[in-house]
């Protein structure tokens, strides 16, 4: 890949030690082959992910993360046969797209997850993002680092979507909106005249929400310590808004807000104690949905006499077990009919102010920022 007429310039955010910050930089990009597109990024989400690979969890240095991200279609390699240059496209998860779990319609749990997503895969025929230097950048983060002006995607992640909605803010469809609206959905299963209580009422929490009143759950009840989320919960359909800190006992509140319990429960925080009322909130025969990331060492809060006298089933729930290319388009149809509000979730950043969106993320303050270009 020495031919420079194979690259194209961009820009993009680098990650080049753990802790950050990213450095937005000129980088040289190799045009798409085989099964991959070259995207001209629109707009770009920040997930807690983006925070926990910048932090340390293990991915290859230096680096561009990203991975919610969405634009237009500038080239395609000679194997893609659904996009061409000037569609429109989402960018989700990667998959290997051949395992069995891909084959059966559930990619989020294909075999080849980790190294796919998490840094470890590999561009066409050596393709490369170089630096200014000239030296190699690890990209293909979750099939996209899309922290730049352009992301090399592929096929299988690519989602095409209409023109009729605000391209610059449907890349967290890609990943953070899909899990928590997955998981209300696809996971639990939700439906008219049952009932949810989700713990945290962040940007997952918040579109399992909309995912439950999407499809018709009855009783929402969101549980969330702060105040102005918890209004905002209110504002998109819970029926309640319970603050964890101000109920004397917090699970006989979600039991009287639900009529006597939960039919499903969902983990946003990864945290034994919280996981342990959503155990006791919910109904014997229900589930309890859990997408928060725990600690390493962080124990089931319950005994398996717990679990079997209620028969709570405990359900762990990647990327809202979602096939992108079929979820995706099914959320923008719920949104062209007025039901999925996503938009209300989205605080737009500049490109430039990175650092800032990633800081918003980590303290809270903004539910779910879009780096808009
Ligand atoms: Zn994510
Ligand atoms: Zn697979």
């Amino acid at each position: 890949m020495n031919d420079t007429q194979d690259f194209i310039s961009a820009q993009a955010a680098v990650l080049r030690q753990v802790g950050g910050p990213l450095a937005v930089e000129p980088v040289r990009i190799s045009m798409p082959k085989g099964d991959e597109v070259l995207i001209r990024i629109a707009g770009v989400g920040v997930c807690h992910t983006d925070l926990v690979c910048r932090d340390g969890f293990p991915v290859p240095l230096p680096i561009v993360l990203g991975h919610e991200g969405s634009g237009t279609v500038e080239a395609v390699g000679e194997q893609v046969r659904t996009l061409k240059p000037g569609d429109r496209v989402v960018l989700s998860f990667n998959s290997c797209g051949h395992c069995g779990n891909c084959h059966d319609g559930h990619p989020s749990n294909c075999l080849q997850m980790l190294p796919l997503n998490f840094g470890g895969a590999q561009r066409v025929d050596g393709g490369q993002v170089l630096d200014g230097a000239g030296h190699p950048v690890q990209s293909m983060f979750f099939g996209q680092s899309s922290f730049g002006t352009h992301a090399v995607a592929r096929e299988i992640n690519a989602v095409k979507v209409g023109d009729d909605l605000p391209l610059e803010l449907l890349g967290p469809l890609g990943c953070g909106i899909q899990t928590g609206a997955g998981a209300a959905i696809n996971s639990l299963g939700i439906g008219p005249g049952q009932s949810l209580a989700i713990f945290g009422g962040g940007g997952v929490g918040l579109s399992a929400l909309l995912g439950a009143r999407a499809v018709g759950a009855d009783r929402v009840v969101v549980i969330e310590p702060n105040a102005a989320r918890r209004a905002l919960a209110l504002e998109l359909g819970a029926s309640h808004a319970l603050d964890p800190h101000a109920e004397g006992d917090l699970v006989a509140a979600i039991k009287a807000a639900t009529g006597g319990g939960a039919t499903h429960s969902l983990d946003t925080t990864g945290l034994p104690p919280v996981i342990g009322s959503a155990i006791a909130c919910t109904l014997p025969g229900g589930t309890v949905g859990m997408v928060g990331l725990p600690a390493p060492d962080a124990p089931v809060p319950a005994t398996l006499l717990d679990l079997l006298s209620k028969s709570v089933t405990l359900r762990p729930i990647t990327e809202g077990d979602a096939d992108p290319q079929r979820f995706i388009p099914r959320l923008l149809d719920f949104h062209r009919a007025g039901k999925f509000p996503f938009d209300r979730l989205i605080t737009r950043y500049r490109f430039d102010q990175i650092n800032e969106a990633l800081h918003a993320t980590e303290k809270g303050e903004a539910i779910k920022p879009v780096l808009v270009f």
